[in-house]
């Protein structure tokens, strides 16, 4: 197959991977830079450029879509689509994944177990808001914030509400949750491929930090996932439309809960922690998966 990669920068851990996979496995890896590709839009014949030339001949593309480039690269993966070249994530399930309150409301919608969350405009609202997610500690997040920046502990409720009013007063969309505190500072990345969960990891935070992500500090082993946890990880991708995820999971006393759906989970990590070849797995899909019949919305989202 004629595989693109959609990503910014080859030299990048996933990207570099993911050729090297493609390659292996026989196929013909190009990596297109999300910006600079170009499309002509109001044609019967949907065509995207690349350094003056056409894109032509592609089977599949991989969406490695950086949140911040999310809007342009949507666009550029709904070009291919409508191209009939079949894409790893689909466009409107990557853009549906980015908003992480459209996010949450679709997998409660379905039943999965989540914190309890809230969101509100008005400052007035706060007590109440508060009392919704059943009080302090409680954790408040920045919608559009990664890598755990912009995610904050409050362990009071006076607190709770300088730090409400204030990200209020900043214009920042925020939701505020209630504070799982029997994960102990750890959380779950299950990597899903199709309808398995193809690899897990532990995160678990540096002493005195709550939030477990990598860049944070958090360190990553392995972990058996309970039968539960899988199941809960499989939905959720299901329910995102997402053919490949990194699920988020905290441990609770109430069951697994989801904390959020990834639509470009990086590999490094998970590679490095359980020694599958994940790449190699995606690039499988691919196989089994891609052909222009397949794609559900052909850009239609
Ligand atoms: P980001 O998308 O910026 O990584 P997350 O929502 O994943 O933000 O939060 C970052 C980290 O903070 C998580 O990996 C988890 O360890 C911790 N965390 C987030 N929400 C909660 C919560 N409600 N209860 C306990 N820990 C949480």
């Amino acid at each position: 197959m004629k595989i693109a990669v959609l990503s910014r920068n080859p030299r990048l851990y996933s990207t570099r991977r993911l050729v090297e996979a493609g390659v292996e496995r026989g196929h013909e890896m190009v990596v297109v830079d999300t910006l600079r590709a170009y499309m002509n839009i109001a044609s019967h014949h949907p065509q995207i450029h690349y350094r003056g030339k056409p894109l032509e001949g592609f089977d599949a593309v991989i969406p490695r879509i950086g949140a911040s480039v999310t809007f342009y690269g949507c666009a550029v993966l709904r070009q291919f689509e409508m191209m009939g070249v079949y894409p790893l994530n689909e466009s409107v399930a990557i853009a549906r994944s980015r908003d992480k309150l459209r996010s949450l409301q679709l997998l409660s919608r379905r039943g999965l177990g989540l914190p309890v969350t809230g969101f509100a405009h008005s400052p007035d609202d706060i007590p109440d808001l508060i009392q919704m997610v059943n009080g302090a500690p409680l954790v408040i997040k920045v919608l559009e914030g990664t890598q755990g920046i912009g995610v904050v502990l409050c362990e009071t409720t006076k607190a709770a509400e300088s730090v409400i009013e204030a990200f209020m007063g900043l214009k920042q969309n925020i939701m505020v949750q209630e504070y799982i505190k029997e994960a102990g500072g750890a959380d779950i990345r299950c990597f899903v491929v199709g309808d398995k969960v193809i690899a897990a990891m532990k995160r678990q935070a540096k002493p005195g930090e709550f939030r477990s992500n990598l860049h944070r500090g958090g360190t990553a082993s392995l972990i058996k996932i309970t039968p539960e946890e899988r199941v809960t990880a499989i939905r959720a991708a299901k329910v995102m439309g997402l053919s490949v995820a990194g699920v988020d999971i905290l441990r609770s006393h109430h069951g697994p809960l989801v904390m959020e759906v990834n639509s470009s989970p990086g590999l490094e990590g998970i590679e490095e922690t359980t020694g599958k070849n994940v790449a190699s797995i995606i690039i499988e899909h691919l196989e089994k998966n891609s052909g222009p019949n397949m794609i559900r919305t052909k850009g239609k989202g």
